[in-house]
């Protein structure tokens, strides 16, 4: 029998009095094994939550050894950051920085600094950690930090995943992965697709991803299933199109498609003249992997990010 249980963390008292804590699932197998953390939700509004409810049947039948840990709020403060039907929870409104910058925190610091500080003394204690995001509009894929991790990236199975050398670039000293990283916790961030989505496709794909991280742990018996793609890449540069004007994007293409320098890949209907449709084009050979949150852009916006041909990696 699995062991399943519910555990509150206090994180701080915010105002008014009101008690901030974070909610940890734990699965317990009857067998020692290895613990593996899963957090999601460390940015309000981001939904990757969908992957876990599956995953809680499937640990209730199928795990065998070791521990999951499960925090699918992250950042219940990030998810209080509301207004009108929108969460914006990627940056604090208390100092305007990114939530994941300021890892690994600190116990007695402020606001945000305790916030990681309790995420972090959670997932700090794992053998493997994954951390599950959202990306503007895109597809699943994986983002690691370090060439060790790469052997879990292929077994994920998803087809473009991103390298980062956190390590080396000092803006991003404070990420959850880079602190994780330094204190010798393996880990990787899987980006589930789009903000506020439901995709069953997607979910699947993230499914079988992190599923496939609890067989390469050892944690449930592992299955001859036939790889989702046929191929996996490792990618690190992302080419931006920046919007010319300002109005609505209307893309036309879709996520993961291949497309030609010069290419048509959507249209900006510009707010200075209704009779202007204007045309955005790709700038290298890619593939489109990820395109702007929503419709609404302002001149130099991020229509779309392409990863170039000539950076694409097979690494399965
Ligand atoms: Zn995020």
């Amino acid at each position: 029998m699995i062991d399943y249980s519910i555990k509150k963390h206090k994180i701080l008292t915010a105002g008014g009095g009101t008690e901030l804590s974070l909610t940890e699932f734990v699965y317990k197998a009857p067998s020692a094994g290895k613990v593996l953390y899963i957090q999601s939700g460390l940015h309000g509004g981001e939904t990757s939550q969908w992957v876990l409810y599956r995953l809680h049947a499937f640990l209730m039948h199928n795990l065998q050894c070791g521990e999951v840990h499960i925090v699918p709020y992250a950042n219940p403060y990030a998810w209080m950051q509301r207004a009108y039907f929108a969460t914006f929870g990627k940056f604090s409104l208390l100092d305007g920085k990114d939530f994941n910058r300021c890892f690994p925190g600190k116990k007695d610091g402020d606001v945000n600094a305790r916030l990681c500080a309790a995420i972090f003394d959670l997932a700090s204690k794992a053998d493997f950690v994954l951390d599950l995001h959202t990306s503007k509009s895109s597809n699943p894929f994986a983002i690691y930090t370090k060439f060790d991790y790469e052997p879990m990236v292929k077994a994920c199975g998803l087809p473009y995943n991103q390298y980062s050398d956190d390590a080396s670039i000092p803006s991003l000293h404070g990420t959850f992965n880079a602190a994780l990283d330094r204190v010798g916790v393996a880990n990787i961030t899987i980006e589930c697709g789009s903000h506020n989505e439901y995709d069953e496709h997607k979910i699947k794909a993230v499914y079988d991803a992190v599923c496939a991280v609890l067989a390469e742990l050892n944690l449930v018996a592992k299955t001859e299933t036939k790889p989702a793609v046929d191929s996996i890449y490792r990618f690190e540069k992302r080419n931006k199109i920046f919007s010319p004007a300002c109005g609505l994007f209307k893309p036309e293409k879709a996520l993961g498609s291949k497309v030609k320098q010069g290419e048509r890949i959507g249209l900006i209907a510009d707010a200075a003249d209704l009779a202007q449709m204007l045309e955005v084009k790709a700038q290298v050979d890619g593939v489109l992997q990820i395109l702007a949150a929503g419709h609404i852009v302002w001149e130099g916006d991020v229509l779309a990010e392409i990863v170039p041909l000539s950076d694409l990696h097979k690494i399965a």
